[in-house]
């Protein structure tokens, strides 16, 4: 079933894990924006250069870049049978952006799931993670910084089509209900 999903959620939400479960269970294209970025680094490409000191800081890449490289990216044939896209929007530009872009594909967001955690599981999960960029100071900064705008959250809610997830356990509960809610969205 064609259907682009958009996953929402802090930084350790398990976003990632979750989307790439998505993808291998329904086929649809797992998109991971903070993914594409650090492919792009280590490539050391121009987007590479231009972005390796603001993830290193924790801070958000501007809103024209991500909106570009979601554009080039949906222009690729895989995500013609929809898309789990986990990491964007982290903005209402992007939202906006992202409902654009895909009005001119004659498509929309069909589910938004808002994956839900307090702050300090977010906090435990990111310091075990740890990932270069998951210092203490750095978590708490990635955690003010990418925390989901309430207004990203009242745009989807309004479309009618955002679903809340309990991301505060294990994965495999996570993902039990992440399969009841696309199973509802596929019986609509
Ligand atoms: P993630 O792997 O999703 O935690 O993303 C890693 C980093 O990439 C973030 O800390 C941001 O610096 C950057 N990033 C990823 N997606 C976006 C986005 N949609 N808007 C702005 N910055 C982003």
């Amino acid at each position: 079933m064609p259907l682009d999903v958009v996953i929402l959620g802090p930084p350790g939400a398990g976003k990632g894990t979750q989307a790439m479960r998505v993808s291998a269970e329904t086929g649809l294209s797992h998109i991971a924006t903070g993914d594409m970025l650090r492919a792009a680094i280590a490539a050391e490409s121009g987007l590479g250069q231009r972005v390796r000191p603001i993830l290193e800081r924790g801070d958000l890449v501007p809103d024209e870049l991500m909106i570009e490289l979601i554009r080039a990216r949906l222009a690729l044939d895989d995500t013609s049978n929809g898309f789990v896209l986990d990491g964007f929007p982290r903005t209402f530009a992007q939202a906006e952006a992202l409902d654009a872009m895909l009005a001119d594909l004659d498509r929309r967001v069909g589910l938004v799931l808002e994956f839900q955690l307090p702050d300090e599981v977010a906090y435990e999960r990111l310091l075990e993670r740890g990932r270069s960029d998951d210092e203490p100071e750095m978590i708490r900064h990635r955690l003010d910084v990418q925390r989901v705008p309430e207004e990203v959250v009242t745009y989807y809610r309004a479309k009618g089509n955002l679903v809340g997830i309990h991301a505060d356990r294990p994965v495999d509960e996570v993902f039990g209900e992440v399969q009841d809610v696309l199973a509802t969205v596929a019986a609509r």
